[in-house]
This record gives C-alpha cells, structure tokens and sequence, in this order.
C-alpha cells in the first residue's frame, strides 16, 4: 500500500533529524558537549538550519491542520521555504491565534502534528502553557521529543558546568511544566544523580539541603530567596552549604541585576538559568555558558541555533530587526517531532550579538538576557513599564525584604494608582524611612509617581513556581 504524504513527510522530518544529531550519548569533549554543532561557523549553522527547513514545512502542511490553514489563507506552499531567509513570508505566530485554534478545536487544538495513533504509540508526556490569560494550551509530545530533548538539554548543562561529582537537588513539583522534567530526562542522559524534591515544605527542602549536602538547586529566583531566609531563621548560613550552582528558571534572574547580587551574594553561589517556552520543547532555548561568571555583567544568554532559529522582531509592525536592536524573540524550532513551530512569537524582549563568545560558541547570544514578556508590561495612566523595573528598585534598597506586590487600583475620582508592597527586612529601620525612600527609588527610575505600603517579614504569600506579582483591581472602561 502506498504510503501517505503524511506518513512519508514525518519519516523525511525525522530522518533530518537525526541526520543532525551529532554526539547524541555522551560528550565529546570537557568543554563543548558537540563542538561540530556547538562551534560550527554561522554558515554552517544557517545551512543546517534551512535543510531542517525544507524537511518540516511538508512535515507541517501534511500533518497539522492549523499550519495547512495557515499555508493556505497565504497563499503559499512548503516548497516557498527554501532557506532562513523565507521565514520572512511567514507572518509570526502568537499565542492568540494558538487559544482560539484551541478554543475551536478543544481540547487539544490543531497546532501540533501529535495524532491520536501517534499518542497511543509513543505518547510521553503533556505539558500546558503557563501563561495565567486565556484557555490553556496543551502540548503532547512524543518519545521521540523525549530523546530529542535530553539530547539538547544534556548540550546545554555540560556548558553550565554541570559534571560528574555534581548531586541536583530538584526544588520543583513536578507538575505540567516542561523546564523541569526537561532537565531530569537530560541529567539522567549525562548520568548525574538528582534529588527529586517534589511534595515537600521549604523546611524539608532547607533539611534535605543540610543533611544531603546537594551541590546544584533548581528552583525559581525568588524561592531561592525565600529558601536562604528560612534558613539563616534555621541557624545556618546558605552560603557556608555545599550548594555552589542554583539553576534558576521561571522568572527573570541573571537580567535582573539587583536580585541576581542578592541571590549570589546570600548563597554565596553561581547563578545559571534556561530560557524557553513550552510552544519549542521539551529542549531549552536559552542557556548560560562557561563565559558567564559572577562578574559577567550584563549577563549573556547562548540559544542553541541548530535546533532553533531565533530572530528578534520589532514590537509594532514583527519585522525581523538586524543584531543589536532590541525587540520580541521570535522562534522557529527544528528539534521537534510533535511541536516544530514556525516564527512563534516567544515575546521577550532582547538583544542579540552574534559574534563568538569567549566560551568558543558561535551561537547567538542574548545580551542582558532576557527581563520579562511584553505580556507582562503595565501601563499605568499611559506611562509603561515592567514589573521587573519596580524589582530593580525594590532590591537595590538596602533593608528591603525579598518579597514585594504591585497592586494596581481605581481611587475615588477614578484614578488609576499603583501601590507597591513590599516587606522590610529584620534589621530594617523605621518603617516610614523605608517608604520613602522606595518611593522616591521607584519615582526615580520609573518615572512614576507610585506609593510603597512597608509590610512586616512574612505577611506576604510565598510561591514555588512563578511569583504572581502583579495584582490588578483597576475598575475598566
Ligand atoms: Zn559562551
């Protein structure tokens, strides 16, 4: 029997890569996981990634429903894609378009190419987008994305310095999200042992750190804060642990400068962290490298361009921006049986710089790394900014405590206000000092007039995975 064009174009999209897998068990030096990919020159790294091109957009238009759709309405076919050059007669793809074809098509929508015979096959795990607006978009992916992913990501953590000797401890729950399980299958490839700290208090985790004596965290920034709080209220100093490395994730770390000098300065330890969205996994986007020290500043963050291509775009009109312009990631990823996504608008902001790192890799950096999702911007009576710009602030103060909200409300006279709240430290003077000076901290680099409410330790809710910072009780309309 003849073969579909579904079949025959996954077989060919599968086949180009592996084709490109190069070292997929093991390391093949002390510094470079895969020094042919890791090291390749920009023409090589284009040429692999616009061969990855031609096998996925057939792949694409035979075996997702939405990408057919899409082709269509714009009049194009899979063979217009050539090379990285014709992503640009691609329109990009943004969340909204993904919750309404999920929204049509429930409950899964037509956006990935994992079938219903695919999943019964060699199904492994689903994960959901953890954007807090709109339905949740779910994303099936496969053993094969498994591999993939632990190969990736295995590349990635060699770079961070991740090595034999090394205990993990997994400060995470376990749930839907991909960093983490991401992570686990690629420490199980490398053969590193890790601590699954799933179902467990701070206390137990602030235990299993002292008796276990883990040299790498995983955990958010500011849970990595909270956990050196609780104990020093313990007794014990985080920097005199054996944690050396905390693998952050989740919000903003290494580009927050403040809170980046606040966690090293209390562990006493390195900072790494990934970078990615759950649209192109279950592999990393961004990681850090050898070349990121504590006294790299501004931090950079590689993305790993054999299995993505990643383009910044202007905010307003999604036109691709030359290096060193600063607009929204944009990424087209090529590591992926279930999820190879077109021009999927990621929406960070960044720079990129695309010469040779210090670390000897050619891939594109992210200079500054990555502060936060255009999503998440306020606009307060028309003035904009983020909620990373009021961390800034909040952690540059001496005698602030970690935990802080913003909290958007209507007054009387039907103006919108912004009321930072913000704990003060143990040893923080008086409380009505505190206040203003945040507020002139604020005023100063937000260019906005703000009030700070100064809370007592401990008032404020502490959370696991990512800090819902923002609260907004504005009245619309
Ligand atoms: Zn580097």
């Amino acid at each position: 029997m003849a073969q579909s064009r579904a079949d025959s174009t996954r077989e060919t999209w599968l086949a180009t890569l592996d084709k490109f897998r190069h070292d997929p068990d093991r390391p093949a030096t002390a510094d470079m996981w895969s020094p042919r990919l890791d090291a390749a020159s920009r023409d090589e790294l284009n040429a692999i990634q616009s061969e990855k091109l031609r096998a996925v957009t057939p792949f694409l238009y035979e075996n997702s429903p939405f990408y057919r759709r899409r082709f269509d309405r714009l009049g194009l076919v899979p063979s217009d894609f050539r090379g990285t050059d014709d992503l640009q007669k691609w329109p990009v793809v943004d969340k909204a378009e993904m919750i309404a074809d999920a929204a049509e098509n429930p409950p899964y929508g037509t956006y990935t190419t994992t079938t219903e015979e695919m999943w019964a096959k060699r199904g492994w795990m689903m994960f959901s987008s953890s954007g807090s607006t709109g339905a949740p978009r779910v994303f099936r992916y496969t053993h094969v994305d498994r591999e993939a992913g632990a190969w990736a990501n295995a590349r990635a953590l060699h770079a961070m310095g991740f090595q034999e000797g090394e205990t993990v401890f997994m400060m995470t729950g376990y749930g839907p999200h991909v960093w983490a399980w991401g992570v686990q299958y690629a420490l199980e490839k490398m053969g590193l042992p890790t601590i699954p700290g799933g179902g467990m208090d701070a206390k137990a985790r602030a235990n299993v750190i002292l008796r276990f004596k883990p040299t790498i965290v995983l955990c958010t920034p500011s849970y990595a804060l909270h956990l050196g709080r609780l104990l020093q209220s313990m007794g014990h100093e985080p920097a005199a642990t054996s944690v050396r490395t905390l693998f952050l994730a989740g919000e903003p770390a290494l580009a927050v400068e403040s809170t980046r000098r606040r966690i090293e300065n209390l562990w006493d330890a390195r900072i790494v962290e990934f970078y990615g969205c759950t649209e192109a996994s279950p592999h990393v986007g961004g990681y850090s490298c050898p070349a990121q020290t504590r006294e790299t500043s501004p931090a950079a963050t590689h993305l790993m361009e054999d299995i993505q291509v990643w383009e910044v775009v202007d905010p307003d009109s999604h036109r691709s921006l030359p290096p060193g312009q600063r607009g929204l990631t944009v990424c087209s990823n090529l590591n992926s049986e279930s999820s190879p996504q077109l021009r999927f608008l990621v929406g960070d902001y960044a720079t990129f710089n695309t010469e040779r790192c210090a670390c000897g890799r050619t891939h594109v950096r992210a200079i500054g790394s990555f502060a936060g999702r255009a999503d998440d911007l306020i606009n307060l009576r028309g003035i904009k900014m983020f909620p990373v710009q009021i961390e800034e602030a909040v952690r540059a103060l001496p005698g602030t405590g970690d935990e802080f909200e913003i909290v958007l409300t209507t007054d009387g006279g039907g103006l919108d206000i912004m009321t930072v709240r913000c704990e003060h430290s143990d040893h923080a003077s008086s409380g009505r000092e505190l206040q203003r000076r945040l507020e002139d901290e604020i005023r100063s680099r937000c260019e906005v007039r703000v009030a700070a409410e100064i809370l007592a330790p401990g008032t404020l809710p502490k959370t696991e995975f990512k800090a819902q910072r923002v609260k907004d009780r504005r009245q619309k309309g």
